[in-house]
């Protein structure tokens, strides 16, 4: 198992302090002369900042490649169960766009980050509004690595999709080729986390930088953030899940929740539905009797692919930025976040804050600006442990789904 670095929540939350006091001293005492101040804000904190989002931006492209694909070829492989496969992919889609269409219902209601007007202001040249002609040919590239070099998620998705799909019927011809992709993904994993763990210092400058031009106004509006977004994903992981165990099965709703909480504990403190997998797999296996065969091949594509915490956070952070930059997004912007969210948690690593590299990509698609990732990244530690373990919950709930409809769920292990 990769291992995350030590004390990071904790350095985090430093790191950030310090951006916080070292900006506000620069901004509020007037005891430094203008050229220091200047040197500051441009040499430490935008510079440092810009580092670390480019290193973020860095990794998007190759990282969702291989987390596609590998996860692609491992599904593809049970031909057998092509029904499990599509009642999977179907729930977790729907649950996903559930969750990120409840999280844009709020943040369109209580309007998160509005009435702050900051320095962060829309790009001079806002790319022009896509439609939906566009938006389905760009699905479908004519040069793979310009679309790469582009950016382009869809497109890049849909080549990773059909990619996964032919390495798993040529497998046998290529010496389970396959098994490399997997490898190449654990190796993009623990770049993510090597590029996280200077998180502490990529926070304390673009902190730094926020609060040496604007001052700490603008935290008060991140609190606001903070407590909708939790909201909402208490509401999604206890209203949601439950109407849908309720549509679907006749199981006990309160017993799946009390035999779900040590997952969900575990999630929490590991901030990774890939490092959970273990824990997800006995629980489901052992306490919600659901048959191998179908938890072996529902919960690792759920922690790859399925993450409504996330789009949750992607949901209500395009939001949030929107409107602190004065942007009010349109109904058909609206529809195309709730496209995005679903295909970006879709190719979101299950490893720490990945969901916030993923958010550049929604961010880019509207021209919002990306400065702006250092205020999620500054209350996205707390927000990260809250939506993994929403993730890995959903994973379950989706198991037993399934597992029931094919009969192949033991009651008498889940009630006992
Ligand atoms: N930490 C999350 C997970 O592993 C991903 C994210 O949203 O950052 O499920």
């Amino acid at each position: 198992m990769i291992d995350t670095p030590k004390n990071l929540t904790r350095n985090i939350l430093l790191g950030m302090l310090l951006g916080f006091v070292v900006g506000a001293i620069f901004y509020y005492l007037e005891i430094f002369p203008q050229g220091i101040k200047n040197f500051v804000s441009i040499y430490i904190f935008n510079l440092g900042g810009s580092i670390f989002i480019n290193l973020l931006k860095m990794l998007i492209i190759p990282l969702v490649f291989f987390s596609l694909v590998s996860g692609i070829s491992s599904l593809t492989s049970m031909k057998s169960l092509g029904n499990i496969t599509a009642k999977t992919i179907g729930l977790y889609l729907a649950t996903t766009a559930i969750a990120v269409s409840l999280s844009l219902t709020i943040a369109s209601i209580f309007k998160p980050g509005s009435g702050y007007s900051s320095d962060i202001a829309p790009p001079d040249n806002l790319p022009e509004g896509q439609g939906i002609y566009e938006t389905i040919l760009a699905i479908f590239p004519s040069n793979i690595l310009e679309a790469m070099a582009q950016n382009q998620m869809l497109a890049v998705v849909f080549f990773s999709i059909l990619f996964g799909i032919a390495l798993n019927k040529t497998n046998h011809l290529t010496g389970n080729f396959s098994t490399a992709f997997e490898k190449l993904n654990t190796v993009f994993m623990q770049l993510v986390i090597m590029i996280i763990s200077f998180a502490p210092i990529g926070v304390f400058c673009l902190i730094g930088k926020f609060v040496i031009t604007d001052g700490l106004d603008i935290f008060q509006e991140a609190f606001k953030y903070v407590i909708l977004l939790i909201s909402v994903l208490i509401i999604h992981v206890f209203l949601t899940y439950s109407l849908i165990l309720k549509a679907f099965t006749n199981l006990d709703i309160f017993t799946f929740y009390k035999k779900m909480k040590e997952v969900a504990i575990f999630a929490f403190s590991t901030s990774s539905s890939a490092a959970t997998i273990p824990v997800t797999l006995k629980t489901v296996q052992n306490d919600l009797g659901v048959d191998k065969n179908v938890s072996s091949f529902v919960v690792p594509v759920g922690a790859t692919i399925n993450m409504d915490g996330t789009a949750i956070m992607q949901g209500m952070a395009t939001v949030f930025i929107a409107q602190m930059s004065g942007i009010d997004l349109t109904l058909i912007q609206y529809v195309q976040v709730v496209i995005l969210a679903v295909v970006t948690s879709i190719g979101t690593a299950a490893v720490p804050s990945a969901g916030t590299i993923t958010l550049v990509i929604i961010l880019q698609q509207f021209g919002l600006p990306l400065e702006a990732i250092g205020i999620i990244l500054a209350v996205d530690r707390i927000l990260d442990m809250i939506r993994t373990s929403v993730n890995v919950t959903g994973d379950a709930a989706v198991a037993c789904i399934v597992a029931d409809s094919e009969r192949l769920l033991d009651k008498e292990v889940f009630n006992k």
